[in-house]
């Protein structure tokens, strides 16, 4: 066996592991269950031989037996988000190919639709966390690992191809960086379709020997009083949930507030990424917590590249320096190395970085240049500290955490029998960081019903991908060659007294 994570997870036994909704779990009761799922899934053949594998859970313990029961029967684990509605599903279904569909029986009603319409092989996760042992294949390290779906400026979400190795030098980056020990304990409540929730927390976590406490969602007031209960050591959240922690601090009585942040202060570090920190939010989060948020920076392709540090000043509004093992360069148009305190697009070198697009060569070769990855995020180099200015592409959108593609909610909008004409885009916003917002030409007699807009759109979108307003024009604002013009469609949102 050389899958890392299980291999290590045999020196630490009888430790816990996993405190989850469905009990307590020890590091030997995980590699016991994940072998039964490997057992299942291997149905009688010997290895996977890097087939991709769906499946969908809730934060918890089942989440993290089949993700390594996957990866011990020699396969690809492709995790599904638990917000996609059924179309959304069934496009990652439909991109990624599984060979078997497992999921978690709560959530398990569209998935088991998408599957049999599919013809795939379906499991609930409960059923095969007793299947009987089989011998189990060994899987080198070069092998592929994961696929994350992640959404980009052309089309539909593409699959994020990680491999072993990648994600070991991931975990081991931020171990090392962020001393990580087998003492440590987290609090776990990021969707785990994401690169946040299952790297940065649930596999250093379990690569450490660490505890890994999960709740099944975040909810403020649940975060709250298990950090009063103390004994957490890392904590590790997007800048929206540290709005929805303060704004639930401020609404506490007095005595609360004091119990809330001294369970904070036991804690030893507290990170925040996947979007950029307000430097308000991170001064008040200061006030409440006595602690000084680590920024960091990263994206589904790259695992994490800039951290601040952990020993030393942090400062605000900076995403730090590289972490171990990551190369970092900022790049002019031409893909040149700019000079210092010049901005440039940040591109990405090392054995952090992806390997490619899942069964997509001519994207994956379009996102290099000269072996770099190109990020497409803009950020200045001063003094040796990286600080992002923000992306080139104007049509991702950062809500809350989630990387959302404009042009996705587009199609999606343009497919409505009432809408002739549609321009989404992202608006600064104090608690999400920006929200989706869509301005709509209407079908001639048309009036707009945002409320059933909204209805129709879920059945489609996630919710975090619907947009939280909808304007209706005469015409979209659009440049001679009859492109949008985004920024002018931001500040109908931004300014709405001067609309068009
Ligand atoms: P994802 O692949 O969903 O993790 O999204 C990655 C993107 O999130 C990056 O390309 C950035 O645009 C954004 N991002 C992540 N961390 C930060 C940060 N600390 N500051 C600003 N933007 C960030």
């Amino acid at each position: 066996m050389s899958i890392l994570l299980a291999e290590r997870a045999g020196s630490f036994g009888d430790r816990t592991a996993i405190i989850a909704p469905e009990g307590t779990f020890t590091y030997r009761q995980l590699l016991d269950a994940s072998a039964r799922v490997a057992s299942f899934l291997l149905n009688g053949s010997l290895d996977l031989e890097e087939r991709p594998v769906a499946f969908l859970a809730p934060p918890g313990f089942q989440h993290v037996a089949v993700q390594w029961g996957i990866w011990r029967a020699g396969g690809i684990a492709v995790p599904l988000s638990l917000s996609h509605p059924r179309p959304e599903l069934d496009y990652v279904i439909g991109d990624a190919s599984p060979v078997a569909v497992i999921a978690h029986p709560d959530v398990s009603d569209p998935l088991l639709a998408v599957a049999r319409d599919r013809g795939l092989r379906f499991a609930h996760g409960t059923d095969i966390l007793e299947h009987p042992l089989e011998a189990l294949p060994p899987v080198v390290t070069s092998r592929q690992a994961m696929i994350l779906y992640t959404s980009g400026t052309t089309g539909r979400p593409k699959g994020v191809v990680i491999s072993h190795d990648t994600l070991a030098a991931q975990i081991t980056s931020l171990i090392r960086a962020w001393e990580w020990t087998e003492n440590d304990r987290i609090l776990e409540f990021l969707p785990l379709h994401h690169i946040h929730g299952i790297v940065n927390v649930v596999s250093c976590a379990l690569w450490a020997g660490a505890v890994c406490e999960i709740l099944p969602a975040f909810n403020a007031w649940k975060v709250w009083d298990r950090i009063r209960r103390g004994r957490l050591t890392l904590f590790m959240a997007v800048p929206t949930i540290y709005v929805k922690l303060i704004d639930a601090w401020v609404r506490s009585s007095p005595a609360d507030r004091k119990d809330m942040s001294d369970g904070c202060r036991k804690m030893r570090l507290m990170v925040s990424g996947s979007a950029a920190l307000p430097v308000s939010t991170l001064e008040k989060w200061r006030e409440v917590s006595g602690h000084v948020l680590l920024e960091r920076y990263g994206m589904t392709e790259i695992g994490m590249a800039l951290s601040n540090p952990l020993h030393g000043k942090r400062l605000p509004g900076c995403v730090g320096v590289p972490l171990p093992g990551v190369e970092v360069r900022l790049t002019d148009e031409a893909g040149a190395a700019v000079a210092p305190d010049i901005p440039g697009e940040i591109a990405v070198r090392g054995r952090t970085v992806f390997s490619g697009y899942w069964r997509r060569p001519e994207e994956t070769r379009k996102a290099f240049r000269s072996g770099w990855f190109m990020t497409g995020d803009v950020a200045v180099c001063e003094n040796g500290v990286y600080r992002i200015l923000g992306r080139s592409q104007v049509d991702i959108i950062k809500t809350g955490g989630e990387k959302i593609s404009a042009l996705e909610i587009e199609e999606a909008l343009r497919t409505h029998p009432d809408i002739r004409e549609c321009a989404v885009v992202g608006v600064p916003d104090p608690v999400w960081g920006e929200r989706v917002c869509a301005a709509v030409v209407l079908e001639a007699g048309r009036c707009l019903d945002t409320d059933s807009l909204r209805v129709w759109l879920k059945q489609r979108l996630a919710s975090y991908k619907v947009p939280r307003e909808t304007v209706s024009l005469e015409a979209l604002p659009r440049n001679a060659m009859g492109k949008p013009i985004k920024p002018a469609v931001k500040m109908i949102f931004q300014h709405p007294d001067g609309r068009l």
